[in-house]
């Protein structure tokens, strides 16, 4: 009899990543709706010291897989180390981060325990007559939302995308670390790692920030992000975009928020010469507060903001920068 919903807990260099945290969140909600619990899957070389803070985002149980072979992610010994707890364990629902490592994680270990998989989903519900998870993602490029369920197997399996998710904090009384035992041999580790080089990138990405600076077409050319930039820079910003930017070949596609790049939920987010189309809208209108400029009166990026200017932001901007320096001065 499968119960509980089990999230994989992302780490990278021991460091607990925020897309764990926040399906946590999810799954405190679903296992509450099930009368269930929330365990999370912790695997990695010396990480048991980081599980307090799962438990303060809604886990009731963490199993800890530890050894050398998890330091780094590889896709085989991490497969293999969640398919026994699986298997032990018989959980109801796995959610995975639609990380780069979520998604290459999810499908192989669907494929092994034969169930199914949806990736890539935006909202999770469980099914109040048949206690099914309802898995929600964009389908047919984005033109519909699909509700998929697994009804004949279990654990029903999806992945979310980071920032869309939304953390909890609980007061929660359990706390119980589950320490287990997987015995790896040299044919687990497929590949050797030689070196791991990491980009240089001061960047942060768009999802962990607390303010962005977005722009779109208005901003008429990619010189228009360096006007941006230097607001970003007085307020201690990331540069974010629509996707029509990102199309024109203005910035990098890791900036792009809405259904086919990123959701963002910042403190304060700058749409910048944005129309306001709904595929933009899905991936930041959860924003706390949302300041559009645009010069179309009726934009529907109107319809989000908390504070909208209507003007030509290559006037705008400049002005922006301006008075934050004086204020800063
Ligand atoms: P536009 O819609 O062209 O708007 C430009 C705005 O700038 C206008 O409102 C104009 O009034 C204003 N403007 C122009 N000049 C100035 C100026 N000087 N000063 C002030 N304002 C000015 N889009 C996304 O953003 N993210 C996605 O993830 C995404 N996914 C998609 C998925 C699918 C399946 C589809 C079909 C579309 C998707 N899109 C997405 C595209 C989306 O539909 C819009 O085409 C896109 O968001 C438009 O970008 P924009 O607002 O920058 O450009």
């Amino acid at each position: 009899m499968s119960k509980d919903v089990y999230v994989f807990i992302e780490q990278r260099d021991n460091k607990i990543q925020k897309v764990g945290i926040e399906l946590l969140g999810k799954a405190r909600e679903l296992a509450d709706a099930l009368g269930q619990e929330v365990v999370g899957i912790l695997l990695g070389e010396s990480v048991k010291s980081e599980t307090p803070v799962l438990f303060k985002h809604g886990a009731d149980k963490v199993i800890v897989v530890e050894d050398e072979m998890l330091k780094e992610y590889v896709t085989e010994p991490y497969a293999k180390a969640i398919f026994e707890v699986i298997k032990e364990n018989e959980p109801e629902i796995v959610l995975y981060g639609a990380t780069s490592i979520g998604r290459d994680l999810a499908p192989r270990l669907a494929a092994r325990i034969h169930t199914g998989l949806t990736a890539d989903c935006t909202k999770l519900d469980i099914d109040e007559e048949s206690k099914n998870l309802l898995m929600t993602r964009p389908a047919f490029g984005g033109n519909i939302m699909a509700t998929i369920i697994c009804e004949d197997f279990r654990p029903q399996m999806a992945t979310v995308r980071p920032g869309v998710m939304q953390s909890v904090t609980v007061d929660n009384p359990k706390s119980e670390v589950i320490e287990k035992k997987v015995e790896f041999t040299a044919a687990d580790m497929n590949v050797t790692i030689r070196e791991i080089k990491k980009s240089e990138s001061k960047k942060k990405d768009i999802t962990e920030a607390n303010i962005l600076v977005s722009g779109g077409r208005g901003l008429g050319g990619p010189e228009g992000f360096d006007e941006l930039d230097k607001l970003a820079r007085e307020l201690d910003a990331e540069i974010s975009s629509s996707r029509a930017a990102v199309d024109a070949g203005w910035i990098a596609k890791d900036r792009q928020v809405g259904q086919t790049g990123k959701t963002v939920r910042p403190e304060l987010y700058f749409a910048m010469g944005i129309s306001g189309a709904i595929q933009h809208l899905a991936g930041m209108e959860d924003s706390d507060l949302i300041i559009a400029v645009n010069k179309t009166e009726d934009a529907p990026i109107f319809d989000v903001a908390d504070l909208g200017v209507v003007g030509d932001i290559n006037a705008i901007v400049p002005k922006l920068v301006d008075i934050i320096k004086k204020e800063k001065a």
